[in-house]
């Protein structure tokens, strides 16, 4: 298994209880988390090397650009061409750095993407499992009612008075650490913002807390963490290689080693998946990997705006647990989901930050391999592939400030598009079946984000 994150944990899970011996090959460290009164990886407001994974300069929207040194950081941040792609580098994957949003694809776009899946099984069997494996509910009301969470109710306000009826969503964030940090018998993580990089204190349910956990007491799966595999192949007996190399939490290599197994889990994230199986593609090195791999990528239409206001009441610092959200079928040209966004810095300054997201299913993007670089890289993304996600989310924000006299707009800019959703490139039914399985060779299976 390649990868912790949410499709290798719930992998080894699965794998474990079957009683299948299961060996989970991680790049990232194992964070000491929850530490109650100190920051364990940095922030936007003390920015450090432990942020980001092999990195010479810190590079997030907000971050003052600064010198680092190349660790095996929480956060990978991926400068392709026109496009950041960021994802979780470390044991718990994305659930590390992630906002704990948890919420279902409505059904009409889960059949519009997957004809071959029962949305009800989903719905009354998968969904409900996973929510409550991740102990995942919405905001409490005294949560949303408290001082850091003023920008969420007055989001859900502004909303309102722009016509539309914003809908609580689910979270992983854990109430009970809100409520600790809301009393000041912890130190202030998830009530001050933090989360891209991690709450120090657990205020996250990340996977380290449900899944992995429960996949190492089965007794048949083991974790490596600072294991990085940097190639794929095959031996004559059909059993696959992994090549790994080991690393040091400062960032040097500790050897290298091969390993065999005769089922392979490519669980890397959509990045690193792509990079893994393009690159064994095409070097040869799995012949047999079918040609869609590496196309079908996707950025979820990630977009950020943001205004600034004067009519309410400004908190405290942001919280950063997503209240509320609203969806859009049709109203800005493309199906979007609007959230509740925080931003860390804006520490008592009455400023609204709204993430965007759309269902964009015709601007896709492709992975290739620079055989004169030895590299996998997103080949063909374009600013005009995210245009129409960017116009949609704009539309939406021009529109909530028309509504409420006394907003202005605000922005913050930054040279490239960010993703924090990369989705695609392993496309579920068309490079694989719909179990993940790759079509062509036996036993690689892939489950990551699609
Ligand atoms: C800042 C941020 C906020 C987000 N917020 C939300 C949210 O609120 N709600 C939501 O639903 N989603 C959110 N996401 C997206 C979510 O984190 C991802 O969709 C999810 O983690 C994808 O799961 P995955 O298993 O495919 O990959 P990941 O969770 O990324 O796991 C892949 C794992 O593989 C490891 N790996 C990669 N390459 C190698 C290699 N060569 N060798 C060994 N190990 C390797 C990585 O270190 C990682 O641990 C957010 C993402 C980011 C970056």
């Amino acid at each position: 298994m390649i990868g912790s994150g949410f499709g290798g944990s719930v992998a080894a899970l699965r794998l474990g209880r079957a009683g299948v011996e299961t060996l989970v090959v991680e790049r990232g460290r194992e964070w000491p988390i929850p530490n109650d009164t100190e920051l364990v990886i940095g922030n936007q407001d003390r920015p450090n090397s432990d942020m980001f994974w092999m990195r010479h300069i810190t590079d997030w929207p907000a971050v003052v650009p600064t010198l680092i040194s190349p660790v095996p950081g929480v956060m990978e941040l991926s400068s392709e061409a026109h496009l950041n792609i960021a994802c979780g580098a470390a044991v718990g994957g994305g659930s590390i750095v992630y906002t704990g949003v948890t919420v279902p694809p409505p059904r009409r776009y889960f059949e519009r993407l997957y004809p071959g899946l029962s949305w009800d099984e989903f719905a009354t069997v998968w969904f409900p499992k996973v929510r409550a494996t991740l102990n995942a509910s919405p905001m409490p009301p005294d949560v949303y009612g408290s001082a850091p969470f003023t920008h969420s109710r007055v989001w859900d306000a502004h909303m309102r008075k722009a016509g539309h009826a914003p809908a609580p969503l689910d979270s992983t964030f854990d109430w009970g650490v809100v409520r600790r940090e809301l009393a000041g018998s912890v130190r202030p993580s998830a009530i001050a913002g933090e989360t891209d990089f991690a709450c120090s204190d657990g205020a996250k349910r990340s996977l380290t807390r449900n899944y992995l956990p429960s996949a190492l007491a089965t007794g048949k799966v083991s974790l490596r963490p600072l294991t990085e595999v940097t190639g794929l192949g095959r031996t004559a007996s059909g059993r696959y290689t992994v090549e790994v190399r080991r690393l040091a939490a400062d960032g040097s290599a500790h050897g290298a080693e091969s390993l065999l197994c005769d089922r392979l889990f490519v669980c890397a994230g959509t990045l690193n998946t792509n990079r893994l199986l393009v690159a064994a593609r095409e070097t040869g090195a799995l012949p047999d990997l079918p040609a869609e791999i590496g196309t079908g990528f996707g950025d979820n239409g990630d977009q950020f705006n943001l205004y600034a206001y004067t009519d309410l009441p400004a908190g405290p610092s942001q919280g950063s647990p997503c209240a509320s959200g609203t969806f859009h079928d049709s109203e800005f040209g493309i199906p979007m989901r609007a959230e509740s966004w925080q931003l860390l810095g804006a520490h008592g300054l009455p400023v609204i930050h709204t993430l965007t997201m759309t269902a964009d299913f015709d601007n896709r993007g492709t992975f290739a391999y620079d055989r004169l670089r030895g590299r996998v890289r997103l080949a063909d993304w374009t600013r005009d592939k995210s245009r129409p996600s960017a116009d949609a989310g704009a539309a939406l924000n021009a529109k909530v400030i028309a509504a409420n006299p006394g907003v202005v707009p605000f922005s913050l800019t930054w040279p490239f598009t960010l993703t924090a959703h990369p989705l695609g490139g392993v496309v579920l039914g068309r490079s694989t079946d719909l179990y993940g399985r790759v079509k062509g060779p036996r036993g690689c299976t892939c489950w990551t984000a699609r």
